[in-house]
Order: structure tokens, then C-alpha cells, then sequence
């Protein structure tokens, strides 16, 4: 039989959380698609979501590059600003927007040779992240240079925060309230929300939202009960052997397990290489035949064991999600000391299938 390991990908549930996250926030949206849509596919879901978002956005030029080979036609912004000489005349070419966040890239756009109003950008102030921006006390400044440059055809003003999936923390309030002061009085769009921003902080609501990990259904600020959210994808593959331990046997790679009764095994072909992540211990929740059941051993490159011994219905050919809608991929993350955005990230080796 061929390997029936799977990635499922709801589109429906993509453009239910879009829809969500729209009448949270209101105002425009931009549907973070960086990362292969956070390893869901960045063409399907930009496909799905015509008519559902305002504009997309990537990382990087080369993933804006991908989506206009694919004939997608919004408007995208790039959100690292890595960008070179070539891509800032791709970017006005392509209709691509611009985050500008250091001095070289202002001159690399200062020195292209581009029409006029050829450039949209979007001005990153530092706001209390440290990591990407210029400082706030530059803003103004910054602003009416991009705005007196006639290649550049508009400026929005966009920040980033640090916490704002920790709905008990300041530093969101602060950095809303440090950018208000930096752009005070200056013309044009703000952006400040990723999707914990849209989710918990309606008083940093601007004209921009620009969310990510929530489209795909996993909330950022891990609430049990859930959020009006549904996982779009679904990880899952098919008991292929099965074996019985005996008491003392220890199981796989590594001392990960050793049973302590007669214990049934289903080996799954679905391992780290495939993006389940190494570190999820005995316990991690799976689902086998739709009940809940648990990752027992170590997970190898290939391959992982799941416990089917009060399972006794299931064997050979039985499903099994590892994420999804049974199996929260939050739960399985905090299991294994990480977060949903890098286990979505890193599901690349298997198929992907639309539902
Ligand atoms: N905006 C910017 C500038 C980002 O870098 C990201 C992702 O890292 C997002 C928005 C989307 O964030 P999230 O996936 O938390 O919604």
C-alpha cells in the first residue's frame, strides 16, 4: 500500500476563520500566507480566499513571486523587507508592497529606477518589539521623506507586537500607545494586529489586520475552550503493523518507553521528517478510529508508535489523526515544548490533500 500519511486542508475552514477574523476587526485584511501558508499550501489558500481578504502577504519576494507565477493578482506585502536592488523594481513591476524597516532599504528604493508612483510601502516603526522598525522618534521624519518621493505612490504606517498573546501583559497598550504618539497627525493606513492583536486587542484595531496563525485555526492565546476558530489542517495517516510489548520490552529508539503491561502498538508512517515534532512524549494525545488514545515511544524520522491497547477494534488500516479538529495541534505543540506555528510550518513531506 502507499504511505497513507495526509495532510488534509479544510478551505471552507480557512474562509470561516477569515470571515471570523473580519468581523472581529473590520476594516481591510491581509491574509498572512508566508511559509507556504504556514505549510497549508500559499496558492490554494490565496485561491480560496479571493473575495474574502483585502491583499496577501509572504515573507519574502521570492514567495510573492511564487503567487504571481500562480496568477494571483491581489495585492501582497512583504513583510521582511530582505530585499535587493532587483527585487524593489520587481516589487513595483509585480504591484508588491513593501515593508521598509532600515536605512538600506530606503536607499535601495531611494536609488531604483522606477516610474513614478510605482512603489506602495509600508513604514515600520519600532515600537517596543526591538527586533525590526526604526525608532519611533524617526517616524515623522521618515514619513514625509517616503511621502516627497514621487516613485513612491502611498506610505502605511505598521507595527508589530511582541505579546499581544498574552492578553494579561502591557506591553501591547504600551505599544499601541508609542505608536499613536510617534504617527500622531501623519496622512495615511494603519496596521498594527497579527492575529492575537485581532483576537484580543480591539483597542489596537486600525485599518490593517494582518493575521496569520488564527486564519489557519489555531488560536494564539491557547484557550481550551476554543474561539470560534476551526483547524484547517489535519495530519493523519493509518495504522500500517501493529505488535504486542511485553512487560519490561522497552520500544524503539532510545529509552523513550518501556511497558509496564502487555501493551498493543500500532506503528504509524508519519515521523519527524515529516513534521511531527521529535520531542512529543509518551502521552501526547492521538486519535485512533476517532477516540483519543496516546504517542507512546520515541517519534523517529519515519515512523511513530501509538498505544492501541484499550483500542481493541483497531489494527491494521485504522486512521489516525495526530492533528485536527480531535486532536488540537496547540495541545500536541505544548506537549512538545513548541508552538503550532512551527508544527504547521514544518509539514512539507506529506501530500497534501484539499477536503
Ligand atoms: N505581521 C507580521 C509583521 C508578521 O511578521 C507576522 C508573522 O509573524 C504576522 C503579521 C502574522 O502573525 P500571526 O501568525 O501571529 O497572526
Amino acid at each position: 500500500m502507499t504511505r497513507p500519511s495526509v495532510a488534509r486542508i479544510d478551505l471552507d475552514a480557512l474562509r470561516h476563520n477569515a470571515r471570523h477574523l473580519q468581523a472581529l476587526h473590520g476594516g481591510r485584511q491581509l491574509a498572512v500566507l508566508k511559509a507556504d501558508a504556514y505549510g497549508h499550501g500559499a496558492v490554494d489558500c490565496a485561491r480560496a480566499l479571493r473575495g474574502l481578504s483585502d491583499g496577501l502577504a509572504v515573507a519574502f519576494v521570492d514567495e510573492a513571486r511564487a503567487l504571481r507565477a500562480a496568477g494571483l493578482t491581489a495585492p501582497i506585502l512583504v513583510l521582511e523587507g530582505a530585499f535587493d536592488a532587483d527585487e524593489v523594481t520587481f516589487a513595483a513591476a509585480a504591484s508588491l508592497w513593501l515593508v521598509v524597516h532600515q536605512d538600506r532599504q530606503l536607499h535601495l528604493i531611494e536609488q531604483a529606477s522606477l516610474p513614478d508612483g510605482a512603489l506602495q510601502v509600508w513604514l515600520k516603526v519600532d515600537s517596543g518589539m526591538h527586533r525590526a522598525g526604526f525608532a519611533p522618534e524617526r517616524a515623522r521624519e521618515l514619513h514625509q521623506r517616503l511621502q516627497a518621493d514621487p516613485r513612491v505612490g502611498s506610505v502605511t504606517l505598521m507595527s508589530h507586537f511582541a505579546r499581544a498573546d498574552e492578553p494579561g501583559c502591557d506591553l501591547t497598550a504600551r505599544q499601541t500607545a508609542l505608536f499613536e504618539q510617534a504617527t500622531a497627525g501623519l496622512p495615511g493606513p494603519r496596521s498594527l494586529c497579527n492575529s492575537a492583536g485581532v483576537l484580543a486587542w480591539p483597542s489596537a484595531h486600525r485599518d490593517w489586520a494582518r493575521p496569520g496563525i488564527a486564519l489557519y485555526g489555531a488560536d494564539p492565546l491557547l484557550r481550551p475552550q476554543g474561539c470560534g476558530l476551526r483547524p484547517v489542517m489535519t495530519l493523519a495517516s493509518q495504522v500500517f503493523a501493529e505488535r504486542w510489548l511485553a512487560p519490561g520490552e522497552p520500544l524503539g529508539c532510545g529509552t523513550g518507553f518501556t511497558a509496564t503491561e502487555p501493551t498493543r502498538v500500532g506503528l504509524v508512517a508519519l515521523g519527524y521528517a515529516d513534521g511531527y515534532p521529535r520531542t512529543a512524549p509518551t502521552g501526547t494525545p492521538v486519535a485512533v478510529e476517532g477516540r483519543r488514545s496516546r504517542l507512546i515511544g520515541r517519534v523517529s524520522m519515519d515512523m511513530l508508535t501509538v498505544d492501541l491497547t484499550g483500542l481493541p477494534d483497531a489494527g491494521i488500516g485504522s486512521p489516525v489523526e495526530l492533528w485536527g479538529a480531535q486532536i488540537p495541534v496547540n495541545e500536541v505543540a505544548g506537549l512538545a515544548g513548541t508552538l503550532a506555528y512551527e508544527l504547521l510550518c514544518n509539514v512539507k513531506r506529506v501530500p497534501r490533500h484539499g477536503v
